[in-house]
């Protein structure tokens, strides 16, 4: 089957052929640790996720990495912000990140390399760029990569540069399309660095952030590798920037696939730490949503396309959840898992591997849905189906990860279980019945089994 994605850098959906046969190598931008990712991230993260379990389910061997970014601007800024070092910020969001991650079920990375463990491979690269007309040194002690010197500078971001004069250079680590400049690749320590610097031959000082992705990307997966991803606002100045460095110190191709997704919105703008209207993974599970809803939430939009965050969104994402998980158990209490699965099968996953189009496949397995609910309804439900109806649900689930198992139920839920478990031992059915009651109120519902209490949610 041909797998086809749309390529950020030609603009076309392209087929993907991997450069080892079988093997896909990706490098996806990982999280700045400067503050608690925000459903915004996990948006691209999701998305991320969704890509690697399609190559999985297909058959490929899948290496991935991602990074942490645990020393930019941003995170400089906190750490004095806050009178912390680097090391006790990047040290607690990034736990943070792992733990929300684990939650939405992502599956993590090969290798989640930390910049501040890769300074002399970032030195090495800058090295080069100097050596190779591509960088150069300023009074202070900063290196700086010419733009001029590198001719298809742009072409990620498609800017046109005709006729820029190149006059100027820009030393944050973040600025806009529309003042393409010189960038740092090496900043000069400045006081407000602090103790945060790193010896290297132009002195003392720290890497740009675009410098970190260039070496650990190729540092892990070798100077050509076959996807790389990020969120929309990664193409410029970051993704570009990175092949600009990449091409540049290694004389090599960089990157086959360049893979973005849109923006996770709120009230027309985008989810971001600095305008301060984010959500985290914490607040909507206080909310009373699952982790299965958020994860459908979040997926269930085209990657390309914006989504716009909204407490409906998440009603009817916990509502889709729990029809799956109620066909599922349904089915499950029926027959048992079988090895053929419904030609609906076939269908969701060639549009999945139609630059993962997930709306589109989730539409194919709701129809599903419903129509086998239709013959459960009407009791006209063969084995056979059931057996391929419970197959399909779980290889699905591969990808989807939205069927809840007992050990996804939060503590707090199970706590509750546990006590209503002990009440009905004690035949004490009245308090039994008013922890159902309570469980209830929190959106989940206990069934007592032969096999034991299950619980799910509402
Ligand atoms: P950061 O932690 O800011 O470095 O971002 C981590 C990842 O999240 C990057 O790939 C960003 O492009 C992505 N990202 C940031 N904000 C959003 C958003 N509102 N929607 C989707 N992705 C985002
Ligand atoms: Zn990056």
């Amino acid at each position: 089957m041909n797998i086809k994605f749309y390529n950020t850098l030609s603009r076309k959906k392209e087929i993907f052929n991997p450069i080892k046969p079988g093997e896909v190598s990706m490098y996806t931008c990982g999280p700045t640790v400067y503050s608690r990712s925000h459903i915004g991230n996990f948006r691209t993260f999701l998305f991320e996720d969704i890509l690697k379990r399609v190559f999985l389910i297909v058959g490929y061997k899948v290496r991935h990495i991602m990074n942490i970014t645990d020393v930019d601007d941003k995170m400089i800024k906190k750490a004095n912000d806050e009178n912390k070092t680097l090391t006790e910020i990047s040290l607690k969001y990034t736990a943070e990140f792992i733990e929300d991650a684990a939650i939405l079920k992502i599956l993590p990375a090969d290798e989640l390399p930390l910049a501040t463990d890769n300074i002399q491979e970032m030195i090495s690269m800058i090295t080069a760029l100097i050596k190779n007309g591509n960088a150069y040194l300023t009074e202070n002690g900063s290196v700086f990569f010419s733009i001029e010197s590198y001719k298809d500078y742009g072409k990620l971001a498609h800017l046109d540069l005709k006729g820029l004069k190149q006059t100027d250079r820009v030393a944050a680590d973040e600025y806009t399309k529309d003042h393409p400049q010189d960038f740092a690749l090496w900043k000069a320590w400045k006081e407000e660095d602090g103790d945060v610097s790193w010896d290297s031959p132009w002195g003392k000082g720290r890497p740009g952030w675009h410098m970190e992705c260039s070496a650990m990307s190729t540092k892990y997966l070798g100077n050509h590798f076959d996807i790389h991803c990020g969120g929309v606002d990664n193409i410029f100045p970051h993704h570009e920037n990175e092949i600009a460095q990449s091409c540049a110190a290694l004389n090599s191709e960089f990157v086959n696939l360049w893979m973005h997704s849109e923006h996770l919105i709120m009230a027309d703008e985008k989810m971001s730490k600095s305008l301060g209207n984010i959500k985290t993974i914490p607040e909507l599970l206080a909310d009373g949503y699952t982790a299965e809803s958020l994860r459908f939430a979040l997926i269930s939009s085209h990657y390309r396309s914006k989504l716009a965050f909204s407490h409906i969104k998440l009603e009817e994402a916990k509502k889709s959840v729990h029809r799956i998980n109620e066909l599922f158990q349904k089915l499950n209490k029926k027959v048992d898992v079988g090895n053929s699965l419904p030609d609906e099968y076939e269908e969701f996953i060639e549009i999945l591997c139609d630059d993962l189009n997930t709306p589109k496949a989730l539409g194919v397995l709701f129809n599903y849905v419903r129509k086998l609910n239709h013959k459960i309804d009407n009791d006209i439900l063969s084995k056979n189906e059931a057996t391929m109806g419970l197959s399909f649900l779980i290889k699905a689930d591969e990808i989807l990860s939205l069927l809840i198992k007992q050990t996804d139920i939060p503590d707090k839920i199970a706590q509750l279980v546990a006590k209503r478990e002990s009440a009905r031992k004690e035949k004490n059915w009245k308090l039994s019945d008013h922890l159902r009651e309570e469980i209830k109120q929190k959106g989940w519902k206990v069934e007592d089994l032969p096999e034991g209490t299950k619980c799910y949610p509402l």
